[in-house]
This record gives structure tokens, C-alpha cells and sequence, in this order.
């Protein structure tokens, strides 16, 4: 929150100190302290003395603990790590791929329907092929993919120079670029057309990644890693809106399974990250296989505090007690923990085979992570690095108060 980044001067500002793109820094992953200059490192050794220790936290622990991961390099070390399942692929990362960003632009500026898929069809092999690569890396292990989540604007180029190239490689006067993005432009993006509302607006988006969902599940199937996906619906708020992509998503699926003439298990869930919808879960659970708390957004939005600007006061409030800790790090127990424990017990009324985690960054913080054990939920996902950690708090946890008696 101290540091101010200057995108156009390409300058970061940290009290009186300017640093620029010749520089480099250090962080400290544990502390978030941040070095001037290359620091030596070396990578954290996962046998001996740890490895003992981990095995020891293994047999006392009973809840799961999964990464969000959404490159192959990330879900590698997560495995290196002890993580039991990926319960947060964010597709929207892939979509930035250098080799794609060209497609997904193309896709985003169509003004028909015709134009999008044509687009849409170029991506599709792409992500079929990064799914392919997760689930072989994660054998049969759980997989929850996320399906696109940011508003379309942030995919589209920023400045002249960029908007200029795009213009010429698409044969479209730079002006058209222009408007679409003006069109696309949000007073509140956090609060607008993300999430699910692009599924229902674009329902072609939604059903390219379920086909490459399924599709990369099903090479995985004939080389014997038998894979269940987990499709994973952001940013719902209401049952009918939530039915509607699930339609849209299992209609495309069942297509695939006859174009292939082979099915597979497969589960549909959504995240529980809008204040309305962990009030109204028990009617979102019975139209879902799994929840997954998204407490970056629930936090905001129970606390009416963006996740982008709270940096310019959120200090102020720590240092003059007003917040004990960062509801963004630290799980608000009283009020988004409410929410939380709502959304448990009335998904499990109408539900009782519901799957329960959290991939919001809190399902890293040990204290959290305790509090989530004694909430009842099935596991956390959290930062590949924040693994060990989290399999502590929940062995801690187990030992402290087992729930399992
Ligand atoms: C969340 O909101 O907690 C979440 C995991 O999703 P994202 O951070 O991508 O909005
Ligand atoms: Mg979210």
C-alpha cells in the first residue's frame, strides 16, 4: 500500500525513493518486506528435517489443503509442496498469454456473434491444451477451474502505441479500437460486468472453456488418468441468474460427450463471494455440486471496501486501532465469517453432499485456516508457498479442537 506506481512513467514511488524499470527489488514472501537490489536466494529445501516434519503434520491433519495455481510452473511447485488439489485456476491469466492476447482481443472487439467465435475457436485448443498440461501434472487429484472472471476491458490494449498496432493487425481504423473500449469502460469494474454476468451476456465464452474443460479431461481419460473436472461459476448472487450458466455450460458439455461418444463425471459449482449469495445459499446449493468462499471479494463487499483503493487508508485504520488487522490478510470472523458460517449451514440444509473450501487469499492464514476447520469446511486452496503453512494450522487445528471425534 506504500508503494505508488506510476503506469505511464513506468516508475514505482516508495516514500523518496524512485525506481524505474533498470531496477530490481526483493520480497520477502513470508514478511512482504521489500529489498532494494537482488537479494541471494535459494530454494527452500522440501526433504530432510521438513519433510519429516511435514509427515508428522500429515497423519494428525483432516482437512484438505489445495493451491491456487494457473500455470503449469505454479502447479509443479505446489505439488513440491504437499498441495492435495488445485481449488483455483484462474483462466483469465492464461488469456494473457502473448501468444493468445492477439485471438482474445479480437474476440472481445467483434461486434457480431459470428466474428467472436471465429476468435473464440482459435483459443479454444490453447486452453484445451493448458488443462491438458494441469491434469496431467495432478493425476487424479482435484482440479477446480475457474471459468472467466475480470471485466473485458482489462484484456484490451492500453495507449496509443498499442491501440495503433492492434488497429493494423486487425484492418480496423484505430478510432474503432477507441470506442470499444470506451464502451467497455466501468465506474466501478469490481462491482460491474464480470464474473458470471459476461457468461450471460457472452454465453459463447462460457461454453468454449467448458468444451476445453471437458475436452482436455477426456485425452486425459485415454491416457488413463481418470480426471473429474470441477467447473467452477464466479461472482453468482441469485439461483436463477447461476442456473442459467449452468445451463449454458452442461448444454455444451453434453455435446461434447456425444460428439466424442464417451462421458465422464463431472462436477458444476460456484464461489460464494457476493454477500447475497451466502444469504441465499441454501437456494444456490441445490443447483450446485460445491462452494468456494471467495473472501477477497465477500471482504469488500461486506465492508463496502474496494480491494484496489483500500490502500490509502486501510494503514491509517491498523495504526489508530481501529482494525486489529487487514481484513484482506486476516478473515473478519464477526462480520464476513458470519456470512461464512450462514452460507455453510444453509447449503447443507438443502445439500448435504455439498464440497466446501476457500480459495480466497485467506485460505493461507493460520488463523483463518483454524477458524475455517472449526466452521466445518472440507478444505482450503491457498498460494503454492503458503501450503506448508496451511497444513499446520489445520493439523494445529485438528490436535486443538478435532472435529472428527
Ligand atoms: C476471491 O474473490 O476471493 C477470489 C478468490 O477471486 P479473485 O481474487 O480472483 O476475485
Ligand atoms: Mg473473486
Amino acid at each position: 500500500g506504500e508503494l505508488h506506481v506510476d503506469e505511464f512513467e513506468h516508475t514505482v514511488r516508495i516514500g523518496d525513493l524512485v525506481l524505474t524499470g533498470e531496477d530490481t527489488i526483493s520480497i520477502d514472501g513470508s514478511t512482504g518486506a521489500i529489498y532494494k537490489g537482488s537479494l541471494e536466494t535459494q530454494p527452500p529445501q522440501l526433504h530432510g528435517a521438513f519433510g519429516t516434519f511435514m509427515g508428522w503434520v500429515d497423519k494428525f491433519r483432516d482437512m484438505k489443503v489445495r493451491t491456487n495455481a494457473d500455470t503449469p510452473r505454479d502447479v509443479s511447485q505446489a505439488l513440491d509442496f504437499g498441495a492435495e488439489g488445485i481449488g483455483l485456476c484462474r483462466t483469465e491469466h492464461m488469456f494473457f498469454k502473448e501468444d493468445r492476447i492477439f485471438q482474445v482481443r479480437k474476440m472481445i472487439l467483434a461486434s457480431d456473434l459470428e466474428t467472436r467465435k471465429a476468435a473464440l475457436e482459435k483459443i479454444l485448443p490453447m486452453q484445451e491444451d493448458d488443462f491438458y498440461q494441469i491434469y496431467s501434472l495432478m493425476k487424479e487429484r482435484p482440479v477446480t477451474v475457474r471459468l472467466l472472471d475480470p471485466p473485458l476491458h482489462e484484456f484490451l490494449p492500453k495507449g496509443e502505441g498499442e491501440i495503433k498496432d492492434l488497429a493494423l493487425e486487425l484492418n480496423i481504423q484505430p478510432a474503432r479500437v477507441k470506442e470499444r473500449i470506451a464502451e467497455l469502460q466501468e465506474v466501478n469494474p469490481m462491482l460491474g460486468f464480470r464474473g458470471l454476468r459476461l457468461a450471460i451476456i457472452y454465453p459463447e465464452i462460457a461454453k468454449m472453456q467448458a468444451r476445453a474443460i471437458i475436452q482436455a479431461a477426456l485425452h486425459c481419460h485415454e491416457d488413463g488418468i481418470k480426471v473429474v473436472p470441477e467447473i467452477m461459476i464466479p461472482l453468482s448472487s441469485d439461483v436463477v441468474e447461476l442456473s442459467r450458466v449452468k445451463e449454458t455450460v452442461k448444454e455444451e458439455i453434453e455435446k461434447v460427450f456425444e460428439e466424442k461418444g464417451k462421458k465422464i463425471d463431472y462436477l458444476l459449482g460456484t464461489m460464494i463471494e457476493i454477500p447475497r449469495a451466502a444469504i441465499t445459499a441454501d437456494e444456490i446449493a441445490q443447483v450446485t455440486d460445491f462452494f468456494s468462499f471467495g473472501t477477497n471479494d465477500l471482504t469488500q463487499m461486506t465492508f463496502g471496501l474496494s480491494r484496489d483503493d483500500a490502500g490509502k487508508f486501510l494503514p491509517a485504520y491498523i495504526e489508530k486501532d481501529i482494525f486489529e488487522k487487514d481484513p484482506f490478510q486476516v478473515l473478519d470472523q464477526k462480520g464476513v465469517g458470519f456470512l461464512v458460517e450462514t452460507a455453510v449451514e444453509k447449503g447443507r440444509k438443502t445439500n448435504d453432499k455439498l464440497h466446501i473450501g476457500i480459495c480466497g487469499e485467506h485460505g493461507g492464514e493460520p488463523s483463518t485456516v483454524k477458524y475455517l476447520y472449526g466452521v466445518g469446511l472440507d478444505y482450503v486452496s491457498c498460494s503454492p508457498y503458503r501450503v506448508p503453512i496451511a497444513k499446520l494450522a489445520a493439523a494445529q487445528a485438528a490436535i486443538e479442537n478435532p472435529r472428527n471425534k
